[in-house]
């Protein structure tokens, strides 16, 4: 059975970008009931372990607003905050494993060491690799990227759209994979609740393609399920960038407050009848 699922950060009001990954992971999901082969799952994960920009009443709107556009979902809503203790019980077997290391620099630190940039920005000099960065206060955990490719051998993943893809994590360099602030990153939380929620295609945009590499080295590094990804185009503006509030894409909460048919707007997205100047492509 495919099992797809939304996996919206509330930390801002959702826009047309984030209906339009809605209804592909809706209806990646669904596709099979018209056929009567398989009515598919989709669930809704709210990812709200970053304590200081999640809001409830983001989340909240996002739910109002994935009805409003007449998706449905299978289960209740899953608060990542919930998973928290499987995230640090993860982050302690890759301790144990020897695959991560304690790191105590600041951005700025990293930002005047680092030489090259990476998919999420400056890659990490490995300051702190090999030393057990001492003092007080709390610590970022980093993956040593070298030891774990070695230890995982080549990886590759499918992608329904781009086909087999060759993993390179090491892009990324010495990934963060705890936080100061939260047992789990990104990268690590999002694999291990794939993993429990028993996702089967991870449907999202291509902005995200390039984190599937690292999530696939977690996969090895950890023993969990591989499923396969769908990254499908991203709605742009007429600079060609992806919309985001900050720059000032309307957001679907204001659509709704102001009347609009939600239906309506799922149809023509669906249709790819884009509002005004909107384009799709990978940016
Ligand atoms: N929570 C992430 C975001 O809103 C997306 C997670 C994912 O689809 O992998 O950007």
């Amino acid at each position: 059975m495919i099992v797809t699922r939304f996996a919206p950060s509330p930390n801002g009001p959702l826009h047309l970008g984030h209906a339009y990954a809605a209804i592909a992971a809706h209806d990646r999901a669904r596709a099979g009931a018209r056929t009567g082969d398989d009515s598919g799952r989709f669930l809704v994960r709210i990812e709200d372990i970053d304590g200081a920009r999640s809001r409830g009443e983001f989340a909240d709107a996002a739910l109002e607003d994935l009805r409003w556009l007449g998706l449905d979902w299978d289960e209740e809503a899953i608060r990542q905050s919930s998973r928290i203790a499987g995230h640090a019980a993860a982050l302690d077997r890759l301790k144990r494993d020897g695959l991560v290391y304690p790191c105590r620099c600041t951005r700025a630190e990293i930002a005047a060491a680092a030489t090259a940039t990476g998919p999420d920005g400056p890659i990490y000099p490995g300051t702190c690799r090999g030393r057990h960065a001492a003092g007080d206060g709390p610590v970022a955990w980093r993956l040593d990227m070298a030891e774990a490719t070695r230890r995982t051998g080549p990886l590759a993943w499918q992608d329904e759209i781009a086909g087999t893809v060759r993993a390179t994590p090491e892009i990324f360099g010495d990934v963060i994979l705890g936080r100061k602030d939260a047992p789990g990153s990104y990268h690590l939380a999002v694999t291990l609740d794939d993993a429990a929620d028993g996702i089967t295609v991870v449907t999202r945009g291509m902005d995200l393609f390039a984190s599937t590499h690292v999530h696939r080295l977690l996969q090895a590094l950890l023993g969990l399920p591989v499923p396969v990804w769908h990254h499908h185009a991203l709605l742009l503006d007429a600079d060609g960038q992806k919309l985001a509030k900050r720059r000032g894409s309307p957001s679907l909460a204001q659509r709704r407050l102001a009347g609009e048919d939600g239906r309506a707007l799922a149809d023509r997205l669906r249709a790819g009848v884009l509002p005004g100047e909107l384009t799709l492509g990978t940016s």
